[in-house]
């Protein structure tokens, strides 16, 4: 057990919430972060209180960790960028290869106004559920990107932090795998039941794998993910 504190970025999906209780597992004291930028999807919002709520019941000794929830406006980021998940419009591949979901930059805004509230709350490590194993190949999901970035936090804002970015090399059914190590199928069934992944925000739809419309590209992976860890 590490008694510094963490910072997770945490927007009531899938991987954000395996994320939590990643870090809940490890670190003395943790805090939790969302944004609001004009997602379409701003439902996933809503299931974050009842996920973290699930997350003390499924372990007693992450609720004494578990520490306040932020959430920031970034309005700034839907004006900005002209993409499937902030515009009511079909989600589709774009001339470069990429989803039209894409927001340019979105994970490096995030991960920056993560830093500076870590930096606020003393907190030194911020972990955030990027992955570049089955991800819809956004770039600043990668690796590379995530290590950069971090050296260039550290510089700007003369600290030691470290990005912890747990999902990096796993897939999605590794991701239900690692739920399950961690928290049992208590923790298992919370995520299935409470988290959000669909893009378009639907809630009123239920698959075996959760919620959603179950055509976007989100509830595909999410779909596919379940049906590789329940098939073993
Ligand atoms: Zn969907």
């Amino acid at each position: 057990m590490d008694d510094s504190g963490a910072l997770v970025l945490f927007s009531g999906g899938q991987d954000s919430a395996t994320c939590l209780a990643w870090a809940l597992d490890r670190f003395g004291h943790v805090e939790t972060l969302g944004f609001d930028y004009g997602q379409r999807h701003a439902v996933e919002l809503e299931c974050r209180a009842t996920v973290r709520d699930g997350l003390g019941r499924v372990n007693g000794d992450w609720a004494a960790r578990l520490g306040p929830d932020h959430t920031l406006g970034l309005g700034a980021l839907g004006e900005v960028s002209d993409t499937a998940l902030t515009r009511s419009v079909e989600i589709t591949m774009t001339d470069q290869g990429l989803p039209n979901t894409f927001v340019p930059g979105r994970n490096l805004v995030f991960l920056t106004f993560a830093a500076a509230l870590a930096y606020r709350r003393g907190l030194k490590h911020i972990v955030a559920g990027m992955c570049e194993t089955d991800y819809s190949g956004y770039p600043d999901c990668r690796d590379d990107t995530i290590k950069a970035l971090q050296v260039a936090l550290n510089l700007g804002m003369e600290s030691r932090f470290v990005l912890h970015t747990p999902l990096m090399f796993i897939d999605k059914a590794e991701t239900w795998r690692l739920a399950e190590r961690l928290g049992g199928e208590g923790l298992v069934e919370l995520i299935r039941e409470e988290s959000h992944s669909c893009y378009l925000g639907d809630r009123e739809h239920v698959h075996d794998w959760g919620h959603g419309c179950g055509t976007c590209p989100a509830c595909d992976l999410r779909a596919a993910g379940w049906r590789r860890y329940r098939g073993g």
